[in-house]
C-alpha cells in the first residue's frame, strides 16, 4: 500500500498519497489518530527536508517511502508506549532532522519540546522549519549533550528524554540521564543490538540515577530489522560530576 509514494509539492496528488499512507498506518500499527492539519505538517516537514538535503546533508534517507516508515512512523511509535500529555517538557537529544521529537510535538502540540543537537546547519534547518510551522512549543538548543547536562536550565529539567541513532547504550545514558527530572524518563530507541547495549550499560544507569523500567520491541512494516524502544525512569538525582566534559563519554564509557 506504500508503494508509488512521493511527495514533491510539484505532484498534489502524491501528497495526499503520503498523508493518507500515514494516517492508515498511524492508526494500524499505533493506534494514532492524526488530524488533517498534523498530516499537512508532518507533509511539510517531509517536503522541506527532502529540498533541504539536496544543499545540506541532513539524513541520509532520502527514498519518500522511507521517510514515511523509518522517519515519521519510527517516531510516532514512541507515543505508542509512553503517554504524551499537555505541558510535558520533552528534550530530542541529537535530534538531526528533528526525528523522534518533531513527529511527537505534532502528534501532542501542548508538549514543550527542545530540539538538541552539536551540529548548528541541522538546527538552522529546524529554526526554519519551527516557523514555517508556527509551532510553539518548540526550541532549538545548539550545544553537546554534555554541556547541556550541566546547564542549570536544562539539567532534571525534562520529564521525558529522547534519543535515536546519537550513541551506544553506555554513552548515551551519560547524555540522556542528567537532563530527565526525578520522577522522569528516557527513550532511547535502538535497533537489535538493544538488550546487548543495556546489558553493557547497566553500571551507567545505575551511577547516573536511572532504573530499566522496560523494553519495548516493534516492527515497522518493510523493514527487516526489529526495533526496541529503550525505557529508563530516573530515580534518583544525578551526581554533579556527570555529565563529564564533551567527548568524554565516547572516550570512556561509564
Ligand atoms: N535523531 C536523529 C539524528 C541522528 S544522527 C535521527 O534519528 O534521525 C545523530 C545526531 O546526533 C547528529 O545530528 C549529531 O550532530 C548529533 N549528536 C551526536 N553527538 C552529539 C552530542 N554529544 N550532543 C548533541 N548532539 C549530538
Amino acid at each position: 500500500m506504500l508503494r508509488g509514494l512521493c511527495y514533491t509539492a510539484r505532484h498534489p496528488w502524491r501528497m495526499v498519497f503520503f498523508m493518507q499512507a500515514l494516517a492508515d498506518e498511524a492508526a494500524r500499527l499505533f493506534g494514532i489518530r492524526l488530524s488533517p492539519q498534523q498530516l499537512t505538517q508532518m507533509q511539510r516537514h517531509a517536503d522541506e527536508l527532502a529540498q533541504w538535503n539536496r544543499r545540506v546533508n541532513l539524513t541520509a534517507i532520502t527514498d519518500p517511502q522511507e521517510v514515511l516508515v523509518r522517519h515519521f512512523l519510527d517516531s510516532l511509535s514512541v507515543a505508542a508506549f509512553v503517554p504524551l500529555r499537555k505541558g510535558m517538557r520533552l528534550v530530542d537529544v541529537g535530534t538531526g532532522a528533528g526525528f523522534p521529537g518533531l513527529p511527537l510535538h505534532i502528534l501532542c502540540p501542548g508538549t514543550h519540546l527542545t530540539l538538541l543537537d552539536a551540529t548548528a546547519k541541522k538546527l538552522r534547518f529546524l529554526d526554519h522549519l519551527v516557523d514555517l510551522l508556527e509551532l510553539t512549543g518548540v526550541r532549538t538548543l545548539h550545544a553537546r549533550a554534555e554541556q547541556a547536562g550541566q546547564m542549570p536550565a536544562e539539567r532534571e529539567a525534562h520529564d521525558l528524554v529522547l534519543a535515536r541513532s546519537v550513541a551506544r547504550m553506555p554513552v548515551l545514558a551519560e547524555f540522556m540521564l542528567p537532563l530527565a527530572r526525578v520522577g522522569g524518563q528516557c527513550v532511547a530507541m535502538k535497533g537489535s543490538s538493544a538488550r546487548q547495549e543495556l546489558k553493557e550499560s547497566a553500571r551507567a544507569i545505575g551511577l547516573l540515577g536511572g532504573r530499566v523500567n522496560r523494553v519495548e520491541t516493534l516492527q515497522l512494516p518493510g523493514v527487516a530489522q526489529t526495533h526496541h524502544l529503550v525505557i529508563l525512569d530516573k530515580v534518583a538525582a544525578t551526581p554533579c560530576a556527570w555529565p563529564r566534559q564533551p567527548g568524554i563519554p565516547a572516550r570512556q564509557p561509564l
